[in-house]
């Protein structure tokens, strides 16, 4: 089928990969040329991987490339049955492209979003198909991560449920299911997690090696969560706070006051080189 994807960053073009490699047409859309050439280069360059791993064939590389086009024309997505928008986290840009998408793709396609935090069932209230409006949340790296987590807002319909559900399994995926409130389920239990370990350093309960030690050994995660706020960003920590924190009014949610300094201080994590840790 032909696919969609708005958007050629960090997401949409792994989400393209995938797509493409699962056997579909995908048409991959950015507002600049420099940002499509630079999805390419990381497609390129992760296939190539899969390649030096004997996952896939030199052929097999070529085949999918040649499923994948780029794109500024948003009129390219017409006659996409499924489209996935990975455009930059913001609500107000988000609806401008619901609003575009909805005018241009046939009206018994799905319009999945990304998103990590935004309301979706906002998102479909903007179209003239609320029931086809679905949540499609990717994890990053796209290619090699197997959790879609799937998030139905309160129009969509169980026949679009169905079918997001069977294209993330054919992506090679594992759907799971949530429903369209802040945080969904990832990020309602990562971030306060990540929160509170925050809160620990601040309070001088323990160093930071010793709260992300805590977590690895203790609990077996791959990564402390001091080091893990560092990979995902400090500032999309704080927004997803943020999210929670208006979303449910609950005080439980409140951001560390040390994160929101540091995000103030620029200390980001890896992309700043300094968060916790100096990169
Ligand atoms: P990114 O900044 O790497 O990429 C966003 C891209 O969208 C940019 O290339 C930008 O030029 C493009 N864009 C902006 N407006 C556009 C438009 N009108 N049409 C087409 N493209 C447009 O961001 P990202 O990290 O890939 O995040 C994309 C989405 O995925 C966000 O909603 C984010 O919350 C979500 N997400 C991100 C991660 C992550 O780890 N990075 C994980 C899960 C979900």
């Amino acid at each position: 089928m032909k696919i969609a994807v708005i958007g050629a960053g960090t997401m949409g073009n792994g989400i393209a990969q995938v797509c493409a490699m699962a056997g579909h047409d995908v048409v991959m859309r950015d507002i600049e040329q420099k940002f499509i050439d630079r999805g390419f280069s990381i497609i390129e360059k992760s296939l190539s991987k899969f390649v030096e791993k004997e996952k896939i064939s030199d052929a097999e590389m070529k085949d999918i490339l040649s499923r994948l086009q780029g794109t500024l024309d948003l009129q390219d997505v017409k006659g996409a049955e499924f489209v996935i928008e990975a455009a930059t986290e913001n609500l107000s840009l988000k609806k401008d492209i619901f609003r575009e998408l909805d005018a241009i793709v046939s009206p018994n396609s799905i319009l999945a979003t990304n998103t990590s935090s935004l309301p979706i069932t906002e998102l479909a209230a903007t179209t003239s198909r609320p029931g086809k409006v679905i949540g499609m949340h990717f994890m990053n790296p796209v290619p090699l991560m197997k959790l879609v987590e799937i998030i139905r807002a309160l129009p969509t319909s169980d026949e679009t449920m169905r079918k997001t559900v069977e294209l993330a399994q054919q992506l090679g995926k594992t759907p799971v299911e949530a429903n369209d409130y802040p945080g969904f389920i990832s990020n309602r239990i990562l971030c306060p997690m990540i929160n509170e370990a925050v809160f620990c350093l601040y309070e001088g309960i323990g160093s930071k090696e010793a709260i992300d030690t805590v977590m690895k050994l203790g609990m077996n995660h791959p990564m402390g969560p001091l080091a893990l706020a560092d990979l995902v960003g400090l500032d999309v920590v704080l927004a997803v706070m943020n999210v929670l924190y208006e979303g449910y009014k609950d005080s439980k949610y409140r951001p560390c006051p040390l994160l929101v300094k540091m995000v103030e201080a620029g200390y980001l994590g890896r992309k700043t080189g300094k968060g916790f840790y100096d990169y």
